[in-house]
């Protein structure tokens, strides 16, 4: 039972102690032509690409990303995810600063509202990993990292003064760069706020920097929960013996892990790469959650794939599948319509009454629904009725 994991090797010189630490991997993480070159070869084109791409994008990556991606079986389509390209900066067939239209759903600074019962914190700008295809351009890499105190302030505000807010997702920039301290002091004044009923931490931590996920962290989700954690996996490789270390030290502490990966070109855009994904994540307890169509963020359109081929791809897996591994394929309509889920259509004839349907595996039968009169209202309706978004 279970899967073999990747193992990461430190190159040589490095201890195994600085290796395991998170700390030495910010200090140490790469960030010019020369640096990524001691994990992986570059092209001309791609040392131009260091210093042409970093005006519009910050570049970094931690050396045990980079010894992921790069080392002695390196994973070319990884490669993708973390070195700038030339292609960054030629106009593609869309380029928006702000895809999400986040920046007119700000009410203040660091708060993104845009669903009625949730909101978006972003408690930092900084990334251990500055990804390619990042939607968030306008906002991450900009060094403004942790809110100014009145930034905060007006932050935690703005979720007291809201009561149809229940869940706060701590979202950036990733918020596992801030240090332990600091994230219990979030996560406590967050969770202190009564009409909140969880926290939800998105992060690219367990896949770029796994060993920041310790004991000590995993006791302060505990202290402060329920706190649900959004991992980003976007291939099967990159779920390591780190990763599922840190994966299952989350899930052994009573916090649920799910996962949204992006569907990137020449990355992970085939169906055994999605699927091969999914059963390493459930094997560690980790539900597929989103499978996310990429953001047409400024330079990215070498990265995305067309909507018809990540349809196609979660059509040849729906059905054979389990439904626990299959995650939700979706894309943001762009200028901030928010998030339309795609889903394949079964139905193939409707009636007043009726519809048809041919299943997954070609089974072609029809739904015939109770009278109209049949349907009743449940007597206590009014009882919940009160904590509905409206
Ligand atoms: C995606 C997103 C959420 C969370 O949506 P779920 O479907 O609940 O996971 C919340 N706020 C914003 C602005 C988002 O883009
Ligand atoms: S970790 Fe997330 S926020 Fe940071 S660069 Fe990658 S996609 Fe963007």
């Amino acid at each position: 039972m279970g899967y073999e994991f990747y193992k990461v090797e430190p190159p040589p010189g490095v201890s195994f102690e600085d290796w395991m630490s998170w700390k030495w991997q910010y200090r140490n993480s790469l960030s010019t032509a020369e640096q990524f070159q001691q994990y992986m070869e570059l092209s001309e084109d791609q040392v131009l690409a260091f210093e042409k791409a970093r005006a519009s994008f910050n570049i970094r990556v931690t050396p045990y990303y980079a010894a992921l991606a790069g080392g002695s079986d390196p994973v070319p389509g990884i490669q993708r995810i973390l070195m700038p390209d030339l292609k960054e900066l030629s106009l593609g067939a869309q380029q928006m600063l702000d895809p999400l239209g986040e920046n007119k759903n700000r009410p203040t600074e660091r708060i993104v509202h845009r669903y009625p019962d949730r909101v978006l914190f972003m408690v930092t700008d900084f990334c251990s990993v500055y990804c390619r295809y990042c939607t968030r351009k306008h906002f991450t890499g900009k060094d403004q990292a942790f809110p100014s105190k009145d930034e905060y302030t007006r932050a935690l505000d703005y979720i007291a003064n809201h009561s149809e807010i229940r869940e706060v997702i701590l979202s950036g920039g990733d918020p596992l760069t801030l240090g332990d301290a600091r994230l219990e002091k979030v996560l406590s004044d967050v969770q202190q706020i009564p009409h909140v009923d969880l926290v939800r931490i998105g992060s690219r931590i367990p896949t770029v920097a796994p060993m920041r996920i310790s004991e000590e962290l995993v006791n302060i989700f505990r202290r402060n929960k329920p706190v649900y954690f959004m991992a980003h996996f976007n291939h099967p490789r990159e779920i390591t013996q780190e990763s599922a270390h840190a994966l299952e030290l989350l899930v052994d502490n009573g916090v649920p892990v799910f996962n949204q990966m992006v569907l990137l070109n020449g990355v992970n855009n085939h169906p055994a790469l999605v699927y091969a994904l999914s059963r390493r994540l459930l094997s560690l307890r980790v539900k597929p959650y989103y499978m996310f169509q990429v953001d047409p963020s400024e330079g990215t359109d070498h990265l995305r794939t067309s909507i018809e081929q990540s349809e196609s791809i979660q059509k040849s897996l729906w059905g054979k599948a389990s439904g626990l591994a299959m995650p939700n394929l979706s894309l943001d309509i762009p200028d901030g319509g928010g998030k339309a889920p795609l889903y394949p259509d079964f139905e193939i004839h409707r009636t007043q009454h009726s519809r048809t349907y041919t299943g997954w595996d070609g089974v072609t039968a029809e739904y015939i629904n109770p009278a109209k009169e049949t349907l009743i209202k449940p007597d206590d309706v009014s009882f919940y009725e009160n904590e509905t978004p409206s």
